[in-house]
Parts: C-alpha cells; structure tokens; sequence
C-alpha cells in the first residue's frame, strides 16, 4: 500500500464496451484500442473502435430519447444529477485513481480535479438550472421560452478527463438535451465509469450515450453524421476548426474549447518571490498538461534573473514518481508522442540558444514517459517555444519593460484562455486584467470560487462559446420568443 485509501488493483477497470441506449454491448467483431498507464507502459484496458452501425445506433437513440427527456421538468431532470452528484462523491477515490492511472496524474491532484471538482461543478450547474428562468414574459409582453437545443455530440481530451466531460454533460442534461459522448482514445475508461454511474443514477436509457475510438477514425465519423444538434468540443486548435467548419456548413452550433499559451504578468510592485513560485505551481499541475496554464512568465526586465532563480528552485523540488504514490508530486506525460513532442520544443529551442534548466528525460525510470519541469530563459518573443501550447511542464521567462510592454507581449498569442496578473496596487492589477484578451484572468493567484460558476473559455483560437455556470448552461439552450401569448387587445 502507498497510503492511498484504495490500491490501484482494487479498481475495477472497465471493460471494452459502449453503453448505448442504457445498454452495454461488447460486439466481439470489433477492432480494440489498447489504454497504457503512462506511468508503466503497461496495458490497462482497452475500448472498442466503434463502427458506422455503432455510432449510428447511438444517434437514435439519442434522438429517440429527445423528445420525453426534454419534456420532464427541471427538477426531475436536477433530482437525476443530484444522484449522479452523490455518486460521484461515493465512488469519487475510485474515480480518480482511474484517472491517475490513464493520465499519470498524481493522485493527489486527480483526487481534486477528477473527483471533487467535478462533483461540485455538476452541484453548481444543477443550482443554476434551478435558479434558471425558463419562461418568462419581457418587458415588451413577448414571452420567452428556453428549449434544449437538441442532440449535443460531446468530444472531449485527455487531459482532465472527468471534468471535461461532467462540463458538457452536466449542462446538456440539466436543459434537457441527450447527448453522444467520445472520450478521448487516451482516457476512455473513467467515461465508460461515469456512464455506469450515469446508469445507477437512474438517467433513462438514451439520454447518455457512450462511444469508443480514436478520433480519426470514431471521432471523424461522429462529427461527419447528421445525428446532433449541437457539437460541444474541447481539445486542440486543429481538430477544433476542422469540427467548427463541419458544423458550421451545416449551420450546426459549435462550443470549442481550444488551446492556450497563457500568460503569468508581474509587475515591478509585486511580491516576485509568490508570484514566480505560484506561477511555476500553476504551471506544472498535471505535468503542464493544462489548456489554462500559466507557460509565459513575464516579470520586469530587471528582475528575470532573480525570477529565474526562483522559478528553478522551484521546479527542481518537484518529486517525480509514481502517481499513485503520496510523496510524488509531478508524474509522468500522458504519453511517449507526448513526451517526444516537449522535448522536441526543448531540443530545439537549446539549438537556438535559449538556455533551459531541466527538460530532459527524467532518470531512475525503468519504464514511464517521465521530463523533468523546464525553464527556459533566453529566447526570442518569436521562438516556438514562446508561441506554440507545448502542453508538458515547460515554463517560458521573458522580461517586460513596464505596463504597456507587459500588455502587448501578454496579448501577443493567437490564444486569449487566461491570463493570471500581479501587482501590489488594486488598480493597476484591475487595468492590467482589463486590458489582457483572455477569457479569465486570475488577479494575485486568486483560484476558482466556490461554487465554481466563473465562465471558461476562451477569446481568440482559444474557442468559441463558454463552459460553467450561466453562461455554460446558455449554450445549450435556444430562445423562443412567442408572439401574442398574453397579448390584451
Ligand atoms: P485532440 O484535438 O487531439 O483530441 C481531442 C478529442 O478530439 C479526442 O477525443 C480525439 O479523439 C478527438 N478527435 C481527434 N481528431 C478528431 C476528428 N478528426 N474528428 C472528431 N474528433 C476527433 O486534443 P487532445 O490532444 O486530446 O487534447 C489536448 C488539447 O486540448 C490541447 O490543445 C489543449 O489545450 C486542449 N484543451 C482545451 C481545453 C479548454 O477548455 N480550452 C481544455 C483541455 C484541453
């Protein structure tokens, strides 16, 4: 044991199957795509690469199920995800040592952001609808009504898996919306999980539908079908214009939830020291493997050198190791492409003369996809190491020479996810936080409120529409205005 409530093969793996129209199906003629824990290179599942007949099975049912889901009030629909909210607080440890062992996430980490957090992000968006006006009458007497938009084809990455997903389900089903979920081919299993609590919990068969496979393949297919209503997609700026063309040639709705290169500002009046050790915090959750990350730090121009040393410190104390372990505090990428990718940024920024503490292969591993967290300083606002979302533990310094200049290189990225500023003054943190194009913008490393309602998205390639709260629950809603309903002549 490694002091963990649960051992890792005390979880139950889900086995290769889809989970369509409340059914589980295993249909043994399928092609099936091996899940690696990053950590072991070792097989530790497998789903199923889903077929034309799959998939197309999964639309109707979610068509199918449309019509009596929709028509079921809000509170029927918020009681059904205050059960699945409760079962994901009872089931939340095995949840997320799943996850740790599909993203090499430590434990620690998967315990809050693939467990707790999603629960209370499923709780805040159930008091949302609650709270929701779903028909009411404007001041012209026109009476408003808010329908769900319909079928929603949910695809989701791999990188915070549970909440990625709960984020689009939670809302989709609180409106009334069914939906036809893919996971990502890295981490489908905790999907299939969520679906059986999904099922325990008592959602009708169809509302939620779970299909497998690679997204060249099964996402490709999903996204070419004329079964959804509402495509709702997170993951990479390339996948998501090419499904936001799809869907805009259809004149489908599209959510994209994209990528990021966000900045870190700090100002002359703030305290370095928290602000460079927040930063490289923020910045290695997840092995970096975070859209909202902090990868650019930018600190007055004489003080790089001493936020340089700080930043080092800092990233040097990380424990690499097992995820399951308690001491570890940093695991490994979430796969061997992945793993080459950051160090093929760091190899090659090196060649260009940038100078990078760490980023190499971690030692000591027999088997794991392991880096060590980098910073780099000495390197050009144009580097790709600069501009392009790495997606690792790489932590980029460049110097600013005062408040405009901090603006114009913070907003010099094709993204706008977040932003995170510091400074000792409330109003030049305001005006700085002001004048950043980010969708968020954390001020003195302030994290999530609780509840956790704040809209997430981005500005930008960033994306196109919000996550959370309100503003999530819009998205997958339409708007009726009735004419004349209570008209008096
Ligand atoms: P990805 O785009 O490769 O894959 C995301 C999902 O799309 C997966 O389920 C994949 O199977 C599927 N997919 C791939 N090709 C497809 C196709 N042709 N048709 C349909 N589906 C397809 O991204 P990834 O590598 O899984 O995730 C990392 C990326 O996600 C990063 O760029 C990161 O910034 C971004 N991300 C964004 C947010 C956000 O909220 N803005 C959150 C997390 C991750």
């Amino acid at each position: 044991m490694t002091g963990t409530e649960l051992a890792p093969d005390t979880v139950v793996v889900p086995d290769a199957r889809l989970y369509i129209d409340g059914r589980w199906s295993s249909p043994s003629d399928r092609e099936l795509v091996p899940v690696h824990n990053p950590a072991t290179e070792q097989v530790i599942g497998s789903v199923i690469e889903c077929t034309r007949a799959d998939i197309d099975a999964a639309f109707a049912a979610a068509r199918q199920a449309l019509g009596p889901w929709a028509a079921t009030t809000v509170e029927h629909r918020a009681e059904l995800l205050d059960a699945l909210a409760d079962a994901l607080h009872d089931r939340g440890e095995e949840l997320a040592v799943l996850a740790s062992m599909e993203i090499g996430m430590p434990l620690t980490e998967s315990r809050a952001v693939q467990a707790a957090f999603p629960e209370s992000v499923l709780r805040s968006i159930v008091d949302v609808a609650r709270t929701t006006r779903w028909e009411y009458d404007d001041e012209s007497g026109t009476t408003i009504v808010r329908e769900p938009v319909g079928v929603v084809l949910a695809i989701t990455p791999w990188n915070f898996p549970v909440h990625q997903i709960i984020a689009k389900l939670a809302p989709a089903l609180a409106t009334g919306c069914t939906v036809v979920l893919k996971p990502a081919e890295l981490t489908p299993l905790n999907a299939l999980f969520l679906a059986e609590l999904c099922d325990a919990a008592g959602i009708p068969a169809g509302v939620v539908n779970v299909v497998t496979g690679r997204g060249s393949t099964t996402g490709e297919m999903l996204v070419q079908s004329e079964g959804y209503d509402l495509v709702s997609f997170t993951g990479s700026l390339t996948v998501g214009k090419h499904i936001g063309q799809v869907a805009g040639g259809r004149v489908i709705r599209a959510t994209l939830e994209l990528g990021g290169k966000s900045p870190a500002v700090v100002l002359d009046d703030a305290d370095l020291e928290i602000a460079v050790r927040t930063t490289v915090r923020n910045c290695f959750t997840n092995a970096g493997q975070k859209c909202n990350a902090p990868t650019r730090l930018i600190v007055p121009d004489g003080e790089l050198a001493r936020a340089r040393e700080i930043a080092v410190a800092a990233a040097a104390s990380y424990v690499l190791g097992d995820p399951i372990d308690p001491s570890t505090t940093m695991g490994p990428l979430a796969s061997a492409a992945q793993r080459d990718k950051v160090l093929g940024y760091l190899d090659a920024a090196r060649a260009r003369g940038a100078t990078v503490a760490g980023g190499v292969r971690a030692d000591g591993f027999d088997a794991g996809y392991y880096v060590t967290p980098a910073i780099v300083t000495d390197v050009g606002e144009n580097d790709p190491v600069v501009t392009d979302e790495i997606f690792g533990p790489v932590l980029v310094l460049l110097g600013h020479q005062g408040f405009d200049d901090a603006v114009r290189i913070a907003n010099d990225t094709p993204y706008g996810l977040s932003a995170e500023v510091w400074s000792a003054d409330p109003a030049l943190a305001e005006a700085l936080a002001r004048h950043i194009a980010a969708g968020q913008v954390r001020i003195n490393g302030v994290r999530s409120p609780q509840p956790p309602v704040a809209p997430f998205g981005g500005y930008k390639a960033s994306g196109i529409g919000r996550e959370l709260g309100r503003f999530g629950l819009d998205e997958y809603l339409e708007t009726k205005a009735v004419l004349g309903l209570h008209h008096k002549s």
